[in-house]
């Protein structure tokens, strides 16, 4: 058994000095206000519980600061994405995906949600295996150390407009099961292990046509459904046009809405959508520092968490992967939106890092400094020159992912002094995404 000593660590809402976590087939088997014994392994600062990035699409990572040239829009980003999407095969995504989720632990993060559409070979067709592409993540997430919760998302369409969905382009063909039916048989192939679970996503109304959600609810249930609402007021514009109601009230008439649903982003909403979701108790999930880097406008958290949704965090197209900013940024957004501070306590930001990013992502067990909990521990320094003098109970409005000294996922010790077990990250990265530019 591995005893950790937590300096402090974040026991419910706030942080306890001196905390002994002995630890037992990955899980805290207790948890004691206690000093040091000489055999344990001491984690300095704040130790928090592990934290959930309830967001994210791994190949992504390979536009962070090749975009910012030319301005542009959503639409335009998208275009640039859809070019490093022709560019992936099974080999080359385990490369950035292993890399991408690497970066993740350094930054924190336990487990992952990734939204996964990248299903077939460029230009359509299948794969020997026809879950080649998702078993690339499951191995990059493996190798990287951290649990996976892999969304696998039903894509169907092109677009929207008034007159209905648009036929899939060339570059999302590969998205593309065909129908709903096809997509869940598909899915259904993949078991889940451990440290693995199988969820399911809605790309979007804007790809999926509204005949096809009730067979994605049947498929998804019992598991965790994700679904991208509402970024773009341009998806509310054409799902009125076509169907004369907003996406979430297209969702919640298909019956998609409820406590295993996360809505993404979730920006653009009417006093009905935030009515419809809180009173299911559909979770949100943020991704401020991706809503801000595509210019998609800022959503109202706050009045989405007092009508009943848990809102949890994203690094989604990994601008940056710091989730302890992603954190920050929701209260920061807020103020700058109300002129008012203090509309998310410190403690709520820890729990949408840890307890609902893992409820969101089917991990019930994950997300506490508490006995029987996974042991998922995040150490951060104090000690820095960011955090340097900031008392623990505020560290989430200073501490970024430079600041994680230690992190421990399901009791194994994946980074240590702000290394990770598999090495050079950057160089993991570079590696990983320079051939993909080359080829361009
Ligand atoms: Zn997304």
């Amino acid at each position: 058994m591995t005893t950790f000593w937590c300096e402090h660590a974040w026991l419910g809402d706030g942080p306890v000095a001196g905390v002994r976590v002995p630890v037992a087939d990955g899980r805290m088997a207790a948890v004691q206000v206690a000093d040091p014994e000489p055999d344990d392994d001491r984690l300095p600062g704040l130790v928090l519980p592990g934290f959930a990035n309830a967001h994210s699409h791994a190949f992504h990572r390979a536009l962070r600061g090749r975009t910012h040239d030319a301005g542009g829009t959503f639409w335009t980003w998208r275009e640039r994405m859809y070019g490093v999407a022709a560019r992936l095969d099974p080999d080359r995504y385990l490369a950035l995906a292993r890399a991408t989720y690497a970066e993740m632990v350094l930054a924190g993060a336990t487990c992952v949600g990734e939204f996964h559409y990248l299903h077939h070979p460029a230009g359509g067709g299948r794969y020997a295996d026809v879950n080649a592409m998702s078993e690339a993540l499951i191995q990059a997430a493996a190798d990287a150390g951290i649990r996976l919760t892999l969304l696998d998302a039903c894509y169907l369409a092109g677009g929207l407009d008034g007159d209905g969905h648009l036929p899939l382009s060339d570059v999302q063909a590969r998205f593309s099961d065909g129908d709903a039916d096809a997509w869940a048989a598909r899915v259904a192939l993949l078991p889940e292990r451990p440290g693995l679970r199988i969820g399911a996503a809605v790309h979007s109304v804007r790809a999926v046509p509204a005949d096809q959600l009730a067979t994605i609810g049947r498929a998804a249930e019992g598991r965790p459904l994700h679904v991208h609402l509402s970024e773009q007021p341009a998806e509310n514009e054409a799902c009125e046009a076509c169907y004369g109601c907003t996406p979430t009230r297209l969702l919640a008439d298909r019956g998609l809405l409820g406590p295993d649903t996360t809505a993404v982003h979730a920006t653009h909403l009417t006093g009905d959508d935030i009515s419809a979701l809180g009173s299911t108790r559909t979770a949100v999930c943020a991704c401020p520092s991706t809503e801000a880097d595509l210019a998609d406008g800022m959503g109202v958290f706050r009045p989405l968490r007092d009508a009943g949704s848990p809102l949890c965090l994203g690094s989604d197209q990994h601008v940056q992967t710091d989730l302890l900013a992603e954190a920050r940024q929701l209260e920061e957004r807020d103020r700058l939106i109300t002129r008012v501070r203090g509309r998310f306590r410190p403690a709520e930001l820890v729990d949408a890092l840890t307890v609902a990013g893992h409820r969101a992502l089917g991990w019930p067990d994950a997300g506490r400094i508490a006995p029987g909990q996974r042991a998922d521990l995040v150490a951060v320094r104090l000690d820095s020159p960011r955090t340097a003098g900031s008392a623990p109970d505020q560290l989430v409005m200073t501490a970024g992912a430079a600041d994680v000294h230690t992190v421990v996922v399901d009791g194994r010790i994946v980074v240590s002094g702000g290394q990770h077990v598999l090495g050079d990250v950057g160089r993991l990265l570079a590696t990983a995404i320079e051939p993909l530019w080359e080829d361009a």
